[in-house]
């Protein structure tokens, strides 16, 4: 049976996708989709085509575990999509991009987003100077997310800033390391989301 640690790998070997669930690993050669890039198992050599409601469920867990989200808050963020006005899929990734625990992330102010949601469930966040401890807060234009100021004097964090200073941070997020702060330039749109997903398979798996 794969360890704890393989299994985490294994998400992004089932997806043939990096999914960037492990921080440091992820951008090494220690990558196992980089070294085998198959399917884990017996069979996963073996090409073969996945069609409709297979190939829909798999852009969805894709998703999903990109953003480290249980079926029952992924639906939700669904359904919010499909309220809002515009493109459903559009907006599903628009709003999975401006997840609290992502931003943190892409700042480069935790390893992983698994990492950011328990920096941001222990309180380690403010958001606009105040304190946000859900990780699936949504982030709006100008809002400022910076680490609290006890934990932004601390060695770990010190060492972390420190070791995602060359982290590419996308243009709608601007960070400022030495202030331990990032702020939200504009809304991220559907061509910011770098994740290869044809968010429309979803949208035409939830709505069957
Ligand atoms: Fe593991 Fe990260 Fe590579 Fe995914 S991207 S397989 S989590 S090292």
């Amino acid at each position: 049976m794969p360890s704890k640690r393989e299994q985490v790998c294994r998400q992004c070997r089932v997806e043939k996708t990096k999914l960037f669930l492990k921080g440091d690993k992820c951008l090494s050669g220690k990558c196992p989709v980089e070294r085998r890039a198959y399917a884990p198992g017996e069979h996963g050599k073996m090409r073969r085509r996945i069609l409709g409601y297979a190939i829909q469920l798999r852009e969805k867990q894709k998703l999903k575990r990109y953003y480290g989200m249980s079926e029952k808050q992924f639906r939700l963020f669904f359904e919010r999509a499909e309220r809002r006005k515009g493109v459903t899929g559009e907006n599903l990734l628009a709003m999975l991009e401006r997840r609290l625990d992502n931003v943190v992330y892409l700042m480069g102010y935790a390893r992983s987003r698994v990492h950011a949601r328990q920096l941001i469930g222990h309180g380690h966040f403010l958001v606009n100077d105040r304190k946000v401890n859900i990780p699936s807060y949504e982030v709006d234009a100008g809002d400022v997310v910076r680490f609290r100021p006890r934990t932004a004097q601390t060695a770990g964090t010190k060492e972390l800033v420190e070791s995602t200073q060359t982290k590419a941070v996308p243009g709608w997020i601007e960070v400022d390391r030495a202030g331990f702060q990032g702020r939200i330039k504009a809304l991220p749109t559907r061509a910011d989301v770098t994740l290869p997903v044809e968010e429309h398979l979803v949208v035409e798996l939830y709505s069957k």
